[in-house]
């Protein structure tokens, strides 16, 4: 069975429908979730979600987008040591978006990495436009985790490999146009590679423009299997070890 490492089921649309959700990733062969928070009510309710699910894990952070100004660094410490909560995310630099100022993202990244490192849980890293920045800022922390929805390029997946990083593949990958990202695929080790959704963002191919959900997680991880040289079954077995391996979950 998948992993679907990253999806926002705490969203209303997909947390509304949450049994259907579950059921089709199921008959999909994506047997558990990754429910990744953006803020401090999307965490909490990440955490519920996956303590009430055994399908379910929960990651708790506050969105490089929406960290201008944050103040509930307390409620981020408490919810980094609840049982279902695997990692703290997402976090991490967006040069892209400017609705936070770089300062704000550099210090709330930082201090996110702080919280994971004082957990023992890995981070779950968006980054967008500023992958240099972004690497500069693990290798000077060195907490464990994954480059969600991996968009830069071979150099960048080298060195975040060199960190000791994960990778994880999401829609894009399996769009026509994504010809250098797939060739990046090829070159993940095995034992570092993980797939993803983003739900409700980001649908694979041929769901792009409807609302994507976990169990399109096997589209995207039969493009990367076939990218790796793999059979899927194989593929599949070797991502659900390496998200058990970066998560430390026992089930
Ligand atoms: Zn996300």
């Amino acid at each position: 069975m998948l992993v679907d490492s990253h999806c926002h089921l705490a969203y209303d649309e997909l947390r509304n429908d949450l049994a259907g959700v579950l059921a089709r990733a199921e008959a999909a062969g994506v047997g558990r979730c990754v429910v990744i928070g953006t803020d401090v009510a999307s965490s909490r309710l990440a955490s519920e979600m996956a303590t009430a699910d055994p399908r379910l894990f929960a990651a708790a952070g506050i969105h490089p987008n929406d960290c201008e100004g944050f103040q509930e660094w307390v409620a981020l410490e408490e919810l980094s040591r609840q049982r279902r909560v695997v990692a703290l995310g997402e976090t991490g630099l967006d040069w892209y978006r400017t609705t936070a100022s770089r300062d704000a993202q550099r210090a709330a990244f930082a201090r996110t990495m702080e919280i994971a490192k004082a957990a023992g849980k890995p981070v779950v890293i968006h980054c967008r436009e500023a992958y240099d920045d972004t690497l500069d800022m693990i290798a000077a922390s060195r907490p464990a985790g994954v480059m969600h929805c991996f968009a830069g390029d071979e150099k960048q997946a080298k060195r975040a490999l060199d960190l000791g990083f994960y990778i994880s593949f999401a829609g894009p990958v399996t769009y026509k146009k994504s010809e250098a990202l797939r060739r990046i695929a090829a070159l993940i080790p095995r034992d570092r590679v993980l797939v993803e959704t983003d739900a409700p963002f980001l649908p694979p191919e041929p769901h792009r423009g409807k609302r994507n959900e976990p169990a399109y997680a096997r589209l995207t991880a039969e493009c990367v299997a076939k990218c790796a040289g793999m059979a899927f079954e194989d593929f599949a077995r070797q991502e659900s070890e390496n998200a058990k391996r970066l998560f430390g979950w026992n089930s």
